[in-house]
């Protein structure tokens, strides 16, 4: 009789997977892998890497490390609660492996994690939020379909780790055979989730309590648009809502991929420019969308700029008491910025995204090779995503000063590279503090407060957003020198950088009585304070709301001529 020379245990996090390993390594005399100790050796901290580059990135290194495992025999090998999520792990940890699944109640897990330093990293910023037991339970169910194929399933609650390891041996002794002689036993799970052609390409994985959802951002993504939304279970009918000058430069493409998919579809296809997003424009797709019949189940496709993205966000979120959202941003600021994180809003007329709710995609799908007809002035959206860098990643930072002339030519693998990093910034930053709450959200304001008060007082005409930002963000990080807390030579970072990508970090002829008296109003909407996020250096960004008077005005007078 042959018997599996692998066993490899899985489960939510706190199901007792590691203490339950080492034990049935030694009972067995047989090797231990952790595929979470693997990669922090190899990697660093495995919350550093979620918060640089994304969860998307840490499942391949999960993956890799996992193959390397299943490689060896005489091993018991510990996988992330994640693990299973890919049919591709699935087939290599079937393939001459046991696969025992750990399980614990909801109830169990939590108390086990409360005090448990090693949490899977995505799920720290959930259980600090308002009803943790909750979402273990709704993270839980998600995975419970691949949960259930695992080869022996071991409940933890009441047990001691050396009964677990008892049971577990008992099964491999009594099943282990049969496993053998069915590799492929573990791929037969009907879930959009566990289905990994829908996720290629994905970078950054956002988790909120409305559910989770891909951002893919892969060149060439848009002609698999339909595709997308065949595997997402969202392709009953589409109803595209895009601007004239995008739709000119990408409507046959997307017509194309979704007639190739079969996704019977409609487009919408309103003016350019924020004078459009209004509740005018979004009443007038109303009255489409019931002339069209459309049905709850159907899905709004925003194909545009953050205008279009904010603009169907707040249509998807309203009508029908909310609809389907899936968002294919086409500029840069929409990919990195407005695409992600659920806000969605229209203008009123003397208060800008004044008008709106949070309601989260299904799908964040980004092209960067659609970057090509962007018009020029445009790209200044590479501020956001130079801003990410300045408060998430000085590695990231360092890609844009060693690849600035191949970003701005869009070469196709340093642009995606750039395009996928921000992305997974800003998600990991959404999936910790969905609707601003616990203040890590605020830190994306890095140099928002004077962008805010120039576009402001300048009508939102003479500079487009990603070039305020830039003269906000040197502004903000001289305050943060001015309080002591920043060397000069992160700033000549930051301007360099801002520079190469040809955005403003000064500005003269602006009225400076009114820059404050914008600053000032803002601090009326903030609890009477003004909240500046400041660097304490790269990557590491505070929320102050004590900065000296004098302070700020020697930075304004630094960055206003
Ligand atoms: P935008 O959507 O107005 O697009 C700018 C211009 O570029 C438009 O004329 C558009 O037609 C054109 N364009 C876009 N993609 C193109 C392409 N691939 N080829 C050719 N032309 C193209 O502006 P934006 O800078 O993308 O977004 C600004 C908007 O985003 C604002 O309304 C802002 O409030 C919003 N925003 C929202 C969030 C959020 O979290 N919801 C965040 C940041 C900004």
């Amino acid at each position: 009789m042959s018997l599996p020379s692998r066993i490899v245990l899985t489960g939510f996090s706190g199901t007792g997977k590691s203490t339950v390993g080492p034990l049935l390594a030694e009972a067995l005399g047989w090797e231990l892998l952790d595929t979470d100790a693997t990669i922090e050796e190899q990697h660093g901290p495995i919350p550093d890497i979620f918060r640089k580059r994304g969860e998307a990135h840490f499942r391949e290194l999960e993956a890799d490390a996992l193959r390397e495992a299943c490689s060896r025999e005489n091993v018991v090998i510990v996988g992330g609660g994640g693990v299973v999520i890919s049919a591709k792990n699935r087939r290599l940890m079937a393939d001459g492996g046991f696969v025992v699944c750990l399980e614990a109640r909801a109830e169990t897990i939590l108390h086990r994690l409360e005090d448990d330093e090693t949490v899977e990293s995505f799920l720290r910023p959930l259980l600090e939020g308002a009803d943790p037991l909750a979402r273990i339970r709704e993270l839980k169910a998600a995975r419970q379909s691949v949960y259930a194929i695992c080869d022996w399933t071991v409940h933890t609650d009441t047990l001691t780790a050396d009964e677990v390891v008892v049971q577990i041996r008992r099964a491999r002794e009594e099943f282990g055979e049969a496993a053998l002689t069915d590799p492929n036993r573990l791929e037969d799970v009907a879930s959009a989730e566990t289905d990994d052609a829908a996720l290629e390409g994905t970078a950054a994985i956002v988790r909120t309590v409305s559910g989770d959802y891909p951002v893919i951002v892969r060149w060439g993504a848009l002609g698999d648009l339909g595709r997308a939304l065949r595997d997402g279970g969202i392709a009953q009918r589409a109803y595209v809502i895009s601007d004239e000058q995008v739709w000119h430069h990408l409507g046959d493409e997307v017509e194309a991929s979704l007639s190739a998919a079969e996704v019977p579809f409609e487009s919408y296809v309103v003016p350019p420019g924020e004078a459009t997003k209004t509740l005018e424009t979004a009443s007038a797709i109303y009255d489409w969308l019931i002339e069209q019949k459309t049905e709850r189940g159907h899905t709004i496709v925003t194909v545009g700029g953050g205008m279009v993205t904010d603009l169907g966000g707040y249509v998807a979120a309203t009508f029908a008491r909310g609809l389907p959202l899936v968002h294919v941003p086409t500029s840069v600021l929409g990919m990195v910025d407005a695409a992600i994180g659920g806000k969605a809003a229209v203008n009123h007329a003397r208060a800008k995204n004044m008008i709106g709710a949070f309601y989260q995609p299904k799908m964040v799908l980004a092209d960067p090779a659609v970057l090509r007809t962007l018009p020029p002035r445009e790209h200044s959206g590479w501020a956001e995503a130079i801003k990410h860098a300045m408060i998430a990643d000085e590695e990231y930072l360092r890609l844009f000063e060693e690849n600035a002339d191949g970003i701005l030519k869009l070469d196709p693998e340093v642009t995606t590279e750039a395009i996928g990093r921000s992305a997974a910034i800003k998600a990991g930053v959404v999936t910790a503090d969905e609707k601003e709450t616990t203040g890590r959200r605020a830190t994306l304001n890095y140099g928002h407060t004077l962008a805010h008060a120039i576009e402001s007082t300048t009508g939102y005409e003479r500079f487009r957003h990603g070039e305020a930002d830039a003269i906000g963000m040197m502004c903000a990080a001289e305050i943060s020198r001015g309080m002591g807390l920043l060397a000069e030579d992160v700033i000549a970072r930051q301007r360099g950088v801002l520079e190469r990508f040809k955005l403003p970090i000064s500005a003269d002829g602006l009225d400076r009585e009114k820059i404050m008296a914008a600053i000032a109003l803002d601090k009326k909407v903030q609890a009477n304070e003004v909240r500046w996020v400041l660097l304490e250096g790269i990557g590491s960004a505070v929320v102050r709301n004590d900065v000296p008077p004098e302070v700020v005005e020697a930075a304004l007078d630094s960055v206003l001529r």
